[in-house]
């Protein structure tokens, strides 16, 4: 029997991960008129948002007041915020499709890629991702203990991701201060010893991913200044007609200003290379980071970089790699390993029905946080169709009360929105108390302990 959808019994979907292309894939649900639609979105932390809250680099707040029209949507009487569930096992596949008539995947990149070369594991060497995680208070990243005791960084890729931890390692206290950076971190930062970092891109200038706004910010800072080999950024007049895009094109400009610059003399130098490649990380005979061996590149033909045989050793102690975020795998999803990403057909799941994704974990880790607007809807007009050409399965137990029950019959603690606001006011009232945008509660048993009574 075809599905309809009425007021009282309405369109049930459950959205797995709070993070933007979540908060969008509801807001599209709630736009449409149509179907009327109740929808669950749940989150394996008790807090909402993903990577607005846990990958936005701290000191970028404008960025983070998209997290207003996200409170609206998660405040809408049709939708229930459901943390600190984690799908798999507080949800498990099998719940999810027998308590939704549809279930939007929408987890992001939680993983990182590897360099691949000797060294990778000694301690001093990590992913961009965990960092981040660090210094933003993620609850699975907060207790790791951060030795920030070296005096050289390098940091490989040339993203905005690199930028970001780039900056954050420069940036003085007072600058951290001003941001939303957990205190952890703060304190620590506040006490690291570093001099120079080193950002690698392995190709040149005019393939560097990063945009030009989040360049400029190295010209801007209080202690640390940016450094330019002008050698490593001439261009031959063939390479200059042939960039087309614009922000790449200001990128090169404002690389040649920071080449052009004399010295200030400040405290700290972030060192932007181009044409260089890691290719070992050195033991420091100790088990930790004791420099990275870097080779000179050129581009070939199609722009890919192609070694020299010139090395070099940079005298670093700690080695971020940031070349790119890793969709990880959800139990009973299907699952491209090639491409990290869920086995999908520009949203709906690869030989399911009723199963869709969105975001990150959809199409890669590319693209602001805006881009997963277009990308959610996209999606979502996909679940639509289906719903109203009587396309979907139809869930055994489509009620609130239903899932409710399962998943208090599981020991279950449920984190609402309502209670999310209550340690929202709390995070920023303390943080107000200390003169900054927010004091950020990072461990999971603190959070649960703020709660609507
Ligand atoms: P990204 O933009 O894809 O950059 C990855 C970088 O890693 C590229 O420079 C890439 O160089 C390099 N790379 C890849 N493999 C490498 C290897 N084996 N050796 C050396 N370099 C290698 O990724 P991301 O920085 O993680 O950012 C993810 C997305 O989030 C991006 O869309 C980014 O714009 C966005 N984001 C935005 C902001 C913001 O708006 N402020 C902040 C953070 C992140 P090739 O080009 O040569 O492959």
């Amino acid at each position: 029997m075809t599905q309809t959808y009425t007021p009282d019994r309405p369109l049930r979907v459950a959205v797995i991960g709070s993070g933007p292309s979540g908060i969008f894939a509801t807001e599209a649900l709630l736009k449409q008129t149509d179907l009327p639609a109740q929808v669950d979105v749940y989150d394996r932390l008790p807090t909402p948002y993903g990577l607005v809250r846990y990958g936005v680099a701290p000191d970028h707040l404008t960025i983070k007041s998209v997290t207003r029209g996200f409170e609206k949507t998660l405040g809408d009487p049709r939708v229930r915020f459901l943390g600190n569930v984690e799908f798999g096992t507080d949800l498990t596949h099998e719940d999810a499709l027998s308590h939704y008539d549809a279930v939007l995947y929408t987890v992001g990149a939680s993983s990182d890629r590897r360099l691949g070369i000797p060294g990778e594991d000694l301690t001093g060497s990590m992913s961009a991702t965990e960092f981040v995680a660090w210094y933003n208070g993620h609850p699975d990243a907060a207790a790791r203990e951060m030795v920030l005791n070296a005096s050289g960084v390098a940091v490989v890729g040339v993203g905005n991701v690199a930028l970001d931890v780039s900056r954050i390692l420069v940036k003085t206290a007072q600058e951290l201060h001003e941001s939303d950076i957990a205190a952890h971190a703060l304190t620590a930062l506040d006490a690291s010893h570093v001099q120079d970092v080193w950002v690698l891109g392995r190709r040149g200038p005019a393939q560097a991913a990063f945009t030009t706004k989040e360049l400029r910010e190295f010209g801007e800072l209080h202690a640390a200044e940016p450094v330019v080999k002008p050698e490593e950024i001439a261009l031959s007049e063939a390479e200059e007609a042939a960039i087309t895009d614009n922000t790449k094109k200001k990128n090169v400009e404002v690389l040649r200003d920071f080449a052009a610059r004399e010295t200030e003399g400040k405290a700290r130098r972030v060192h932007l290379r181009f044409l260089t490649s890691p290719v070992e990380i050195l033991d420091d005979g100790q088990g930790r980071v004791g420099g990275l061996k870097v080779e000179r590149n050129r581009l070939d033909e199609n722009g890919n970089a192609v070694g020299t045989g010139e090395f070099e050793v940079l005298p670093v102690q700690m080695v971020l790699r940031s070349v790119g975020y890793r969709g990880v795998a959800l139990p009973g999803v299907p699952f491209d390993e090639k491409r990290g990403v869920i086995a999908n057909d520009e949203g709906r799941v690869t030989g399911r029905v009723g199963e869709y994704t969105a975001g990150w974990i959809k199409r890669g880790p590319s693209g602001v946080v805006g881009t997963n607007r277009k990308d959610a809807t996209d999606t979502v007009a996909h679940l639509l169709t289906d719903a109203k050409d009587g396309r979907l399965p139809g869930a055994a137990h489509p009620t609130r009360e239903a899932v409710d029950a399962l998943l208090a019959g599981k020991g279950v603690q449920v984190y609402s929105f309502h209670d999310w606001q209550v340690l929202d006011a709390h995070e920023l009232a303390e943080g107000q108390a200390q003169g900054r945008p927010r004091a950020k509660v990072v461990h999971r048993e603190l959070m649960l302990g703020h709660r609507k009574s």
